[in-house]
């Protein structure tokens, strides 16, 4: 196979509480998969964490990148590529950060106030990297859709664990915003994603996770990794729950909708 494999989108059991599998478990699935690299996105602690919030900040922060650690230290003895990120949640609309690390999170024990426009500049500001994740989920706790066009370098358009006709109507939102597109299996487990690996396929190896944001960022050569149930479909089921869309001031600019998805 062409190319460098990159998971972009991955969970540990150390961290995430949904997490099935530990950073060294995921390493070596991925590894045995073709993979040269993953990206640990850990729900933070405004997610689906393990972590006790009664606990000190940099606790809090520790325990959060154990799965990343863990994952790097095995990695580092096979070859394999770790990089660090994180999976922030607003309001169940989950954001993808790259370029930030351990000191970063440390250094900002007040970030989980921020708003959006304040966590996008942060990251923007020190040559990060910020995708909204599965911008269309729709599962039992989601109870509206929220888009953020202006605070984001891009949007995950296929993701493994999302139905094919909503990757769809993600596609449409990150083409009609001229948003760079990613994909990620959001694995939470170390077998194979029902519908597919996903990740990206690139012509170099990274040297670091700042290879990934400038490949993304500044729409440089890549590949989706996807799978032949999202490729060319063009299903769009009915959305069931109100969706939002809000510009640069984070107004509510939803009667653009229209214009965009038909509804
Ligand atoms: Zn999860
Ligand atoms: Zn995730």
């Amino acid at each position: 196979m062409n190319g460098y494999r990159y998971e972009t989108h991955l969970h540990t059991s150390e961290s995430s509480a949904c997490g099935k599998a530990t950073g060294a478990e995921q390493v070596h699935f991925l590894k045995a998969h073709g993979y040269q690299g993953l990206i640990v996105t850990d729900h933070f602690l405004n997610g689906n964490t393990r972590i006790l919030k009664s606990l000190p900040w940099e606790e809090q922060i520790d325990l959060f990148c154990r799965g990343y650690e863990e994952a790097k230290k095995e990695g580092d003895k096979i070859d394999f590529d770790v990089f660090f990120g994180v999976e922030w949640n607003f309001n169940n609309d989950e954001f993808l950060l790259y370029g930030i690390d351990r000191q970063w999170l440390l250094a900002h024990p007040d970030m989980l106030s921020w708003s959006h426009t304040r966590l996008f500049e942060e990251i923007n500001k020190i040559g990060g990297l910020m995708l909204q994740a599965h911008p269309f989920r729709i599962r039992s706790y989601v109870k509206d859709l929220r888009l953020y066009p202006y605070h984001v370098h891009g949007i995950e358009v296929t993701n493994a664990q999302n139905e094919a006709p909503y990757d769809n109507y993600a596609r449409r939102y990150a083409s009609y915003f001229s948003l760079a597109v990613t994909s990620g299996s959001d694995l939470h487990w170390s077998g194979e994603p029902d519908r597919g690996f996903r990740g990206i396929s690139t012509k170099q190896r990274m040297k670091s996770v700042f290879d990934y944001v400038d490949l993304i960022r500044n729409q440089k050569e890549y590949t989706l990794i996807t799978s032949d149930d999202d490729i060319g479909l063009e299903d769009f089921v009915q959305i069931t729950v109100p969706v939002m869309l809000f510009d640069a001031q984070e107004q509510d600019i939803s009667e653009k909708l229209k214009e965009i998805f038909n509804f």
